[in-house]
């Protein structure tokens, strides 16, 4: 980027930020039209990107809201999926996926502050003693060590920050979502990774990827402003696994948060956005009423689309403000 655009783009990131504050911020806001349904991750201390974007920081996600609450209409993802849209003012519901330790800790209590609806979109992993998300696992663990690694007999080395297959080119990820996506190769994975790093004593670390306990879902399921989905059972890529399997696993979601919230479950995010037009068919049958994808939708949906909704995620690679304003201009 030439040194005047840069400046340009950094003076109007600065901008944006101060009049978000301001009545300025109406002025923004009347500009926004539309209906969005935001993603977000974790909310960390820092917001640190050292493992990847996905946690936005408090001070960030406390000004998100505020601007959201103070211009335009929050309204929760019943609401929305009934279309009941406030008419003068851009409609936006809230979401989280993965169920992070830090969403009870730290978006828990900005969210009641603000009395702003929201859903926490949480995996079954804690039902089989598994502690920590596949894609967390991965990133961090390829982060901390170099070591060439082997995986059901294949062999990975890493190129920048990604282990790639020596067989076939391909990278873990790719494998992980769309060739092996059920959870005994993530469990292989993860043991060939435990070989050459650990870090799961590591504090520091571990906002980054520590997981709310059985207690903390239901004591989150009381608040008057958050409702809990679900998120898969093991977070597998569900639109890659044989269509009964991926039902299965979003049965068994439902009945291991019905457990534990006492109310029906009736939200569902696809882990990684990744679903088939027939999974939603089957899980709108399971009585999963209400369906997200992630970034974009992997088929040709139509725009009135009732069974699936998009989402626009939130990423910390920019300042607070325009991490929204991003989301948002994608969107348009
Ligand atoms: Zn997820």
């Amino acid at each position: 980027m030439p040194i005047a655009a840069k400046i340009f783009s950094k003076v109007k990131r600065i901008a944006n930020e101060q009049v978000a504050g301001s009545v300025l911020g109406g002025i923004i806001a009347k500009k926004i039209s539309g209906n969005y349904i935001l993603m977000y991750h974790g909310v960390s201390k820092t917001g640190s990107t050292r493992f990847n974007s996905r946690h936005a920081s408090i001070v960030c996600f406390r000004k998100q809201i505020a601007f959201l609450k103070k211009y335009c209409s929050v309204i929760s993802l019943t609401d929305f999926a009934d279309g009941k849209f406030d008419p003068d003012k851009p409609n936006f519901a809230v979401t989280f996926d993965d169920g992070y330790l830090n969403n009870f800790l730290n978006a828990k209590p900005v969210l009641e502050d603000y009395r702003c609806p929201a859903t926490f979109f949480i995996t079954g992993l804690n039902e089989v003693n598994d502690n920590i998300l596949w894609a967390d696992f991965v990133n961090i663990a390829t982060t901390l060590t170099n070591a060439e690694l082997k995986i059901d007999g294949e062999t990975f080395r890493k190129q920048g920050n990604c282990y790639f297959s020596q067989d076939s080119g391909k990278s873990i990820y790719e494998i992980i979502k769309h060739q092996r996506a059920d959870y005994q190769y993530k469990l292989k994975v993860k043991e060939a990774f435990a070989n050459h790093v650990h870090f799961q004593d590591d504090m520091e670390v571990k906002e980054y990827w520590q997981l709310m306990n059985d207690q903390q879902i239901a004591e989150t399921s009381h608040s008057t402003y958050i409702k809990i989905g679900s998120h898969g059972y093991y977070h597998n890529n569900l639109g890659s696994l044989p269509h009964q399997v991926a039902v299965d696993e979003l049965v068994r979601s439902k009945k291991y948060l019905e457990s534990l919230v006492q109310y029906e479950i009736q939200e569902l995010a696809y882990p990684d956005g990744s679903y088939t037009p027939q999974l939603v068919q089957s899980a709108r049958q399971s009585g999963l009423k209400i369906q997200l994808a992630a970034d974009h939708f992997l088929f040709n949906e139509s725009p009135d689309n009732t069974n699936i909704k998009k989402r626009y995620g939130i990423y910390s690679v920019d300042s607070c403000l325009n991490q929204l304003f991003t989301a948002i201009k994608t969107a348009g």
